[in-house]
């Protein structure tokens, strides 16, 4: 859809999708995802958007004056995993263009006081993202040394590993942590709720990986992505051939809504 590097001009972005035509975050109502603008903000209010160390993006949120809280575009940001919209970051190229920097993913945020452009002191959020790639480990059922962990847990504690939210994790590093184990509980827990069946066509397995498991794929229903944390209702352990039918079909609209129904089916039960 948006491609890595490429410039656009931002009105056409709007034209074609909608959303906020200002402002730094825009939340198109027909689209599976958000939009964020940086490079211009930071000229406005004088605060700066930067990488850090560890390789997270820190996005400063929206609103001029006061505290700034979670309302409109900052809870689009904080809450986009669980509401199943992917994040899409643009930065400023030159006045009305933009470049795209990718698809991320909110690992976290933080609160520190700054002043306002009255010079205010006042409470703002600077959420963490990371780039989307930095969970690609997790798209195929590749398999690492720490699952086997997560395969000898009961899967209930699974589950639940996969929906918390972490509220101890103090440093940008702990949320990154988090946010890896819970891409990870998730993938796990939805091949072991498959038990060797693909849950779309319910056909065994294809083969079995070199430690012994039964090798099935993990798709995110509606996402275009299978990167990144989600949760277990929407995300469905496929057969390499239900997977590519789930994203490359003629049919995959009705295809995916199909596998929503199987899924939520199962989950009723857990
Ligand atoms: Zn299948
Ligand atoms: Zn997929």
């Amino acid at each position: 859809m948006f491609v890595f590097g490429n410039e656009y001009k931002r009105s056409d972005i709007h034209a074609e999708y909608g959303g906020q035509r200002q402002g730094g975050i825009s939340t198109p109502a027909r689209h599976d995802f958000v939009m964020l603008f940086t490079g211009e903000q930071g000229r406005r209010y004088g605060y700066l958007d930067d990488w850090t160390e560890e390789g997270l993006f820190l996005f400063t949120g929206e609103g001029q004056h006061g505290d700034m809280s979670f309302v409109r575009g900052n809870a689009a940001i904080r809450d986009h995993a669980a509401n199943r919209k992917d994040l899409h970051l643009f930065e400023y190229v030159r006045r009305g263009y933009v470049r795209y920097v990718g698809q991320m993913v909110c690992t976290g945020f933080r609160e520190p006081r700054r002043a306002d452009i009255d010079g205010n002191s006042r409470r703002v959020i600077i959420f963490e993202l990371m780039p989307v790639n930095a969970f690609d480990e997790t798209v195929l059922s590749g398999e690492k040394i720490s699952d086997d962990e997560m395969w000898g847990q009961p899967i209930v504690s699974l589950r639940e590993g996969a929906v918390a939210y972490s509220t101890t994790a103090r440093t940008p590093a702990e949320r990154i942590a988090f946010v890896r184990y819970r891409t990870n509980a998730i993938r796990v827990y939805a091949l072991r709720r498959a038990n060797g069946v693909c849950e779309g066509c319910g056909e065994d397995a294809p083969f079995k990986t070199s430690s012994g498991r039964p090798y099935l794929e993990p798709h995110h229903i509606w996402r275009s992505s299978d990167a990144g944390p989600d949760h277990p209702k929407w995300v469905i352990s496929l057969c390499p051939n239900c997977h590519r039918r789930a994203h490359y079909a003629r049919d995959r609209a009705t295809f995916n809504r199909r596998l929503a129904h199987i899924v939520s089916e199962k989950e009723k039960k857990s």
